[in-house]
């Protein structure tokens, strides 16, 4: 199955994803996890990144679209993928369709997440993320059982840096000038 998640930052993309995960034996390939891994390993392309990132603001279109490529070219991804945070700009989805269907891989299903302005600040700030197996929590609606550990790896937990109100807004921006849905 070749699924898209889309969705502003706080929209439950992530949380879904796992729901969807049960499902289907596909990979999970969120292009904001696959960024933050290049930043943590100070790659070339998280090097070009990170400071959008840090900004809130979108990754040049050409950056995203030949990641991607490349990722949906990888063994797991035969019996399809399940993509969460891409395409986010009509150029990515444009670049996309043709890539899709010329690696013979077109979208099946698409999944939209719509939620308050609200709820998203409140998700953002309570965040907590396990950097090193990627478990997401809140800090009351859904809290560790140790504080800032986490259940799955005893990891310290970390809040997102662009995870601040002020961030939200660029990224709901973002999101807005160039929502697809
Ligand atoms: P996310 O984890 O999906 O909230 O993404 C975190 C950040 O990574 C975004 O604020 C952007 O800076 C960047 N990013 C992730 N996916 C994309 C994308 N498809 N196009 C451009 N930038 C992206």
């Amino acid at each position: 199955m070749n699924i898209l998640i889309m969705g502003p930052a706080g929209a439950g993309k992530g949380t879904m994803s796992d729901l969807i995960l049960r499902e289907f034996d596909i990979p999970h390939i969120s292009t904001g996890d696959m960024l933050r891994e290049n930043v943590r390993n100070n790659t070339e392309l998280g090097q070009q990144a990170q400071q959008y990132m840090n900004a809130g603001k979108l990754v040049p279109d050409e950056l995203i679209n030949a990641m991607v490529e490349q990722r949906l070219l990888e063994p797991d991804c035969q019996k399809g993928y399940l993509l969460d945070g891409f395409p986010r700009t009509l150029v990515q989805a444009q670049a996309f369709e043709e890539m899709a269907d010329r690696i013979g891989k077109p979208v099946e299903s698409v999944l939209a997440l719509e939620v308050s302005f609200d709820t998203l600040v409140d998700r953002i700030t309570g965040r907590r993320i396990c950097p090193k197996c990627g478990a997401i929590y809140h800090v009351r609606n859904k809290p560790s059982k140790a504080e800032g550990i986490c259940d799955e790896c005893g990891s310290e937990l970390q809040q997102r840096k662009d995870d601040t109100v002020e961030q939200l807004k660029v990224r709901m921006e973002e999101y807005d000038d160039h929502r697809l849905l």
